[in-house]
């Protein structure tokens, strides 16, 4: 089953040294190679995918788009690098034209050449005696950098699903996230989606309309907002293009890095039917709108998270004409503490008749034999197999490129016991390593979190370059008070309940892995704030030498 990289076929490639090599390029990795180069740094990116694009690159399943809007789903608080020649053509843009976007800043900013395509980093290593980092790749090559800095992704490193029997398959089975770029039949196909997250959610609509059938095997229901999608025209363009100045100051005043204004309502201060209006009208808003905009307490406050939970589950009732299967769709869970998704008729999908829900929380899979996917309950035989079942989030993809910092001490052995950073982008014992969307970071609109952090890297890159520093390391103390302070703010919220039900934001989808939480939940604004504190203060918990 497909789940590796794109292979290079290059085995003889020399040591090369440069000042920082970035791993990486999608929107977090294209942003900082831009931003140290225009520091005058050389720099190399290294890239698994064959081209530009990271999640865009790799995710091109069908139904494929963004849960962002198009006015934010692009640089936007970079100025040179903003949107302004660019328009998407529907307000949740699809994966193709996001790609075609960050192929386009990739040209326009002369990034291409910067990188390593189809390569794979193996191991990083630092060494204490040269203060340099390095870095092998799976096509033999090595570069020794003085900075290393992962934006390899925030959800890219795809689980496994182990299933006995997978090879044994006739058909195809394949992880949603390495569909090919040619695409695989599945026009008159029996589709199997394996997983109702935010990946399976998009792909069950969408294999619909032309699969023979879809079974969806689901284990834990998600809660799916609408997305209101919709053609952009030109009118709607130009008000994206004017009201840039907005959008930005909207992104860096917000809890999602979503221009999105929190409503100062709390739900249970209002009376029942000025809620469930309140409700409605989040619902038709949709996606994120609905968690940010409706009540401020939703993601705190039980019974708040309660009401929001049962009109949502009312919602499914009243979409979901077979009541059997409606009630396995409903969530028993708070919502919001498994990443909320976000689906075009995905509720409605259950109506046709090609669209089967397989409970496999009652009825597990054992195995996957040559004709399909066998259950405790039946088996389903099927063409195609597509596992939705996520990734190893933030951590994972830093973790699989075998970081070793000071002392010989692995990243992963680091982590081992839970995640610990400074600010989400240092590590103590790491000097000069850096990392974007990596764990403990704020969550919600990625581009806008690489822009910041991005930011802040290139400016303590570009301080320590000017005063000749050779080291950037974050301090024990600092990664104690922030990882501390990132378990705190968790604790406030309802999010830890994930554990119950293997949400990737606690990292309890990934057996074995130690939870924690691996986002930081206190928002946007609170953390730019403090990171912009800590570099006004001379980068505060960080030793500079
Ligand atoms: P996910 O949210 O982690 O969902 C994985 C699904 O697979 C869950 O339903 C899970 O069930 C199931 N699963 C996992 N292992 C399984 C196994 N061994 N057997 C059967 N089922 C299994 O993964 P995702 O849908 O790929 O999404 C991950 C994240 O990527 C999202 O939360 C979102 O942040 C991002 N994403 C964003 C977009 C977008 O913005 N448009 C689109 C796709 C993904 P359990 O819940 O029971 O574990």
């Amino acid at each position: 089953m497909a789940f590796s990289s794109e292979q290079s076929g290059s085995t003889d490639i020399a040591t090369i040294t440069v000042d920082a090599v970035v791993v990486g390029a999608g929107f977090s990795g294209l942003y900082m190679t831009h931003r140290l180069k225009h520091h005058g740094l050389t720099v190399v990116g290294i890239d698994a995918g064959s081209d530009v694009g990271g999640t865009w690159h790799w995710n091109k399943y069908p139904g494929v788009r963004t849960d962002s809007e198009a006015s934010f789903y692009a640089y936007t608080l970079n100025e040179e690098m903003s949107q302004h020649d660019w328009d998407y053509s529907e307000k949740f843009p699809p994966g193709h034209e996001v790609e075609s976007y960050l192929k386009r800043v990739a040209d326009r900013f002369d990034l291409r050449g910067n990188y390593r395509f189809s390569t794979t980093v193996v191991s990083a290593d630092y060494s204490e005696s040269d203060k340099r980092w390095m870095i092998r790749t799976d096509d033999g090559g090595r570069l020794e950098a003085k900075y290393f800095i992962s934006a390899a992704g925030i959800l890219s490193a795809p689980i496994d699903p182990g299933y006995p029997g997978i090879d044994s398959f006739r058909g195809t089975a394949i992880h949603a996230s390495r569909w090919p770029e040619g695409g695989i039949e599945c026009r008159g196909k029996r589709v199997a989606v394996v997983g109702t997250g935010s990946t399976g959610v998009q792909l069950v609509p969408a294999l619909a309309e032309s699969a023979e059938s879809v079974v969806v095997f689901q284990r834990t229901p998600n809660y799916v907002l609408p997305s209101p999608n919709e053609a952009l025209g030109g009118g709607a363009q130009t008000m994206r293009h004017d009201g840039l100045a907005g959008t930005r100051h909207g992104i860096r005043e917000s809890s999602l890095g979503m221009p999105y204004t929190s409503s100062g309502r709390l739900a249970m201060d209002v009376s029942d039917e000025e809620r469930e209006a309140v409700f409605e009208e989040g619902w038709a808003n949709g996606g994120f709108r609905f968690l940010v905009e409706t009540f401020d307490d939703l993601w705190v406050n039980p019974d708040a998270n309660y009401a929001a939970a049962e009109f949502i589950r009312n919602k499914i009732r009243g979409i979901v004409k077979d009541p059997k299967t409606a009630e396995l769709l409903c969530p028993d869970y708070p919502y919001g503490v498994k990443r909320p998704a976000q689906g075009i008729e995905f509720y409605e999908a259950f109506n046709r008749d090609n669209v089967h829900l397989v409970d496999i929380k009652s009825a597990p899979i054992t195995d996957i034999t040559p004709d399909g996917i066998r259950t405790t309950g039946g088996k389903y035989d099927v063409d195609v197999i597509i596992f939705a079942v996520g990734y190893d989030a933030a951590g994972g993809a830093v973790t699989r490129m075998n970081v070793t910092g000071r002392g010989g001490v692995r990243l992963d052995d680091k982590w081992a016991e839970g995640l610990r950073t400074y600010l989400g982008m240092t590590v103590s014992g790491f000097p000069n390593f850096f990392m974007i969307l990596g764990p403990q970071a704020p969550t919600g609109n990625m581009p806008s979190v690489s822009e910041g952090q991005g930011d802040w890297i290139a400016r303590i890159i570009a301080e320590a370059e000017a005063n000749g520093a050779n080291e950037i390391e974050a301090l024990e103390s600092a990664e104690d008070d922030w990882s501390q302070h990132v378990s705190e703010v968790a604790n406030m919220t309802l999010v830890p309940q994930g554990s119950k039900v293997n949400s990737w934001f606690v990292g309890a989808n990934v057996k074995g892995k130690a939870e924690s939480i691996v986002i930081y939940l206190g928002g946007y604004k609170p953390f730019f704030d403090r990171s912009d504190q800590v570099a006004d203060a001379g980068f505060e918990g960080l030793k500079i030498s």
